[in-house]
């Protein structure tokens, strides 16, 4: 009798054990996956009308900080008349020297002739938008003048590359591409804050693109 209830108590031992053992190695896969999974902007092939021509990583204008998720698209214009997007893109480099101590960088600058250039990869972030630098993709855009409209050919291709983000990371162009004034109230792409029938309108223009 004894002998049978001893038996008895070792097998719910054992079976408390196999639980715990089956716990545990449960609770490391699920450590290893998430540590090992991608980021959304891994593995993604940019369209051709991109070139990349990344910064150098430096603490001012390319972090090296993993972009953990995408989450919107954030809009902005130069504020440099007439500049072009290679001008943009060497100025973004010239921070990394720190001796201007300015925070600032952009994943996509869109020229004044539709030219992209690609600053930073789609893994990382950006310094463009402020507390939603960690869950967005930022596009600075050149533009000829100072209200910061954008020329033909940039409207045209901001569109297009919106369109495609939102495509690649399924956003929805209605709620998830905003403009830095939305983040932070700056003014910021100018022309689209000063008319903002013209954002209605650039929003529209990338849902259908979509
Ligand atoms: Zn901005």
């Amino acid at each position: 009798m004894s002998r049978v209830r001893t038996r008895r108590r070792h097998l719910n031992l054992r079976f408390v054990a196999l639980c715990l053992a089956a716990v545990f190695a449960l609770a490391g896969l699920g450590i290893w996956l998430w540590a090992s999974r991608g980021l959304p902007g891994e593995d993604v092939a940019v369209p051709d009308y991109v070139q990349q021509d990344f910064l150098t990583v430096n603490p001012w204008s390319r972090p090296g900080t993993p972009l953990e998720k995408i989450d919107g698209v954030v809009i902005h214009y130069v504020g440099n008349p007439n500049t072009t997007a290679q001008a943009n893109r060497n100025y973004f480099e010239s921070l990394s020297s720190g001796e201007e101590g300015t925070y600032a960088s952009s994943h996509f600058i869109v020229g004044l002739e539709g030219e992209v250039l690609q600053c930073i990869p789609l893994t990382e972030i950006a310094y463009a938008s402020n507390i939603r630098n960690a869950d967005t993709v930022a596009i600075e855009v050149c533009h000829p003048d100072e209200t910061g409209a954008f020329s033909d050919a940039s409207y045209r291709r901001t569109v297009e590359l919106t369109a495609w983000l939102c495509r690649e990371f399924g956003l929805d162009p209605m709620e998830d591409v905003i403009r830095h004034y939305d983040v932070t109230g700056k003014i910021c792409p100018r022309y689209y804050v000063d008319h903002p029938e013209a954002w209605e309108s650039f929003l529209a223009d990338v849902a259908s693109a979509v």
